[in-house]
């Protein structure tokens, strides 16, 4: 409930149209919703090939590279969530992949890279032909 739409969110909506920068689009999510953008981390742990292909597709799709990931504090993107939904398609378009906390965590010894979280791991292996490592762990590869 706490990133709801309200009677300003299409105000704000329209505001945003008009931010020429990333900043100031930031600024303006901060000031609507302080709580909601929690941090931008550079990559994925490296052996998690699987999200970081999804994240490049997405990017090619986007006519964008990659730039880096934006953990959230929450994503429900029902149509009452309008605003968090507008501006994760907003950063998605340019080239960032929008993850909520609940699902993804950092490394415990570097707080760089981005792990998904135990259940979701869980989840994604038991699909075939995903390639993410045998086990989860809750440090990156680049700190084993
Ligand atoms: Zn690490």
């Amino acid at each position: 409930m706490k990133y709801k739409d309200n009677s300003k969110t299409h105000e704000h909506l329209e505001n945003i149209k008009k931010l020429p920068t990333l900043g100031e689009i930031y600024n303006y999510v901060n000031s609507v919703f302080p709580t909601w953008m929690i941090g931008f981390y550079d990559n994925y742990c490296p052996n998690y090939t699987y999200f970081n292909q999804n994240w490049e597709n997405i990017c090619k799709q986007n006519n964008t590279t990659k730039k880096q990931i934006l953990i959230v504090d929450d994503m429900i993107f029902d149509d009452n969530h309008t605003f968090i939904r507008t501006i994760s398609e907003i950063f998605t378009r340019l080239g960032f992949c929008v993850r909520s906390k609940q699902e993804f965590i950092l490394c415990e010894k570097c707080y760089k890279s981005v792990l998904p979280c135990k259940t979701l791991y869980d989840v994604i292996k038991i699909k075939e032909d995903l390639t993410i490592p045998n086990n989860w762990s809750n440090i990156c590869a680049n700190c084993i």
